[in-house]
């Protein structure tokens, strides 16, 4: 894929996202994160999130705005929605018996999710599934249990830009396959 720039923050442009992001995990894993319009604006006055973003090893656009804006610069990409991306992976996950993660959204939606996710997707093999209200000293074994687990996928739904400082400062030198995933969980609740 190509890396372009919309208003300075990075976005790849790729024929096929989910071809990028299995051809990601089978080189050993990295982040995605995927950039819309509004991400891109709050990444230019909130360093955290611009550094983030940079160091991701592919950036999705996610969104009108920064198809259009891509578009403007004669690069033409197929807008596909985080939600779209990461549901595909995790149908991927459960017919590769790959290893999956989920962290975040209300302990009400974690629930349902525990529940209707495997039935949803036979042979999910979720090895660890968390809501992203634990209490401040629960984090670190949490994180502990990440590294330990090592899962082939984290999808994170912590909301924008923690989803992204989280999984940067957490996935360091880890294999597998992180990506913020906003309010898919509570969607995929229903
Ligand atoms: N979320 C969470 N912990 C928090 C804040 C948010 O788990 O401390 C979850 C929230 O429940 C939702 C997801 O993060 O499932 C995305 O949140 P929101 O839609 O507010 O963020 P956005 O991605 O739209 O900025």
């Amino acid at each position: 894929h190509r890396r372009c720039r919309v208003l300075g923050i990075p976005v790849d442009a790729c024929r096929d996202v989910q071809s990028a992001a299995i051809g990601l995990h089978a080189r050993g894993g990295g982040r995605i994160v995927t950039l819309n319009a509004e991400m891109t604006m709050t990444a230019r006055s909130l360093p955290e999130l611009g550094h983030a973003i940079e160091g991701a090893d592919l950036v999705i656009p996610d969104g009108a705005g920064v198809v259009w804006a891509l578009a403007r610069q004669r690069v033409s990409v197929v807008k596909t929605a985080g939600i779209e991306l990461a549901w595909t992976l995790l149908e991927y996950a459960a017919a590769h018996s790959w290893r999956v993660a989920l962290v975040g959204a209300a302990p009400a939606v974690m629930d349902s999710l525990r529940q209707s996710l495997p039935q949803r997707l036979p042979g999910l093999n979720l090895v660890i599934a968390v809501d992203g209200y634990q209490p401040a000293d629960a984090w670190d074994g949490i994180e502990a249990e990440l590294h330990q687990l090592n899962p082939d996928l984290v999808l994170v739904a912590l909301g924008v830009p923690r989803q992204e400082t989280w999984s940067e400062r957490v996935s360091d030198s880890r294999s597998g396959l992180w990506m913020g995933v906003g309010g898919s969980f509570d969607v995929w609740a229903g």
